[in-house]
């Protein structure tokens, strides 16, 4: 019996979850499931493995392959790029975008091309490992061209002369780089999504429910900081307004007169531009600190 759950556990009161076997998913994959609090032994040469502590059994799979097992019900629920989602066109819903595995999947022609527009490739040949999702791009902007489906080192095709172009992640474009390529048609933003089958029962509704709500808690902890301060009193009003806080900031007297340590949650992505006002407005001894979850 787990800590988490009064179900009664049987096959169907538990979450098949298949995640990527090795590969750049693999890690971030184990890491959000430990900072939702599930403890899992690591051991990805096996095919499966049990958590502990919650009612939930992983599928250790190749990427490519999960959209299918989860079409199937082998496994109820992936974590998987985004990216073979739309390519595998299987019978999936996307639950939850987890922020991890962010790439782009682009165009890219020889440096020297003078590409102007999607025009460029009207006619040409481009080498993908992304053929359903180049040939529903072409067929969007009405172009005719010859997709070549190669599964490895794509980069490589225009340099041996077997394509005009390339579709491929990139997250750098250090690779695009180094084989003489430049990047010019970003046709799709990916990063890897929580997935799952449409054949889930009730129980298992109920726990994937549960387990959205902790990665929810967690992706929220991330995107947000603690803040401490201490605030002249006499700009106290207007440090307040800019530090909303989650319902509104602690104001605490400091035995120095005339001053408040003040408490509240900001925004990663307001950080600077609040920190750069609150120092204006006097603020002093200002503490940042990470949040491990966030339950609002
Ligand atoms: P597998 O053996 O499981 O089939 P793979 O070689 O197909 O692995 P990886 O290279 O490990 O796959 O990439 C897995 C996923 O990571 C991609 O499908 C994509 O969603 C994501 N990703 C993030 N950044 C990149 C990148 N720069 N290049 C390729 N994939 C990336
Ligand atoms: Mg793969």
């Amino acid at each position: 019996m787990t800590s988490t759950s009064n179900l009664q556990i049987t096959n169907d009161s538990k979450l098949k979850l298949a995640i990527q076997k090795s590969g750049r998913l693999h890690d971030d994959s184990m890491k959000l499931l430990k900072e939702c609090g599930i403890d899992v032994n690591n051991n990805a040469n096996k095919l499966k493995a049990d958590a502990s502590n919650f009612p939930l059994e992983l599928f250790f799979l190749r990427d490519d392959d999960i959209p299918q097992y989860v079409e199937d019900g082998v496994a109820d629920i992936g974590f998987v790029g985004e990216n073979v989602v739309y390519e595998k066109e299987k019978e999936l819903i996307i639950v939850e975008k987890l922020g991890f595995g962010k790439c782009r999947l682009s165009i890219a022609v020889g440096r020297s091309e003078a590409y102007t527009d999607s025009s460029f490739l009207e006619g040409k040949k481009i080498a993908t490992s992304y053929p359903v999702i180049v040939q529903n791009y072409l067929n969007k902007h009405a172009i005719k061209a010859e997709i070549h489906e190669i599964s490895g080192s794509v980069e490589i095709a225009p340099g041996i002369g077997l394509a005009h172009a390339i579709c491929d992640l990139v997250s750098s474009g250090s690779t695009l780089f180094m084989n003489g390529l430049k990047e010019v048609e970003t046709i799709l933003q990916s990063e890897a999504v929580l997935v799952k089958s449409n054949k889930l029962n009730q129980e298992q509704e109920k726990l994937l429910n549960k387990l959205v709500f902790r990665i929810q808690s967690v992706k929220k902890a991330k995107n947000n900081k603690y803040v401490l301060l201490n605030a002249p009193n006499k700009n106290l009003e207007e440090i307040i307004k800019l530090l909303p806080g989650m319902k509104s900031p602690t104001v605490l007297p400091l035995a120095n007169e005339g001053w408040s340590s003040v408490h509240s949650v900001i925004n990663e992505s307001d950080f600077w531009d609040i920190i750069e006002q609150l120092q204006a407005l006097g603020a002093q001894g200002i503490l940042v600190v990470p949040i491990e979850k966030m339950i609002i």
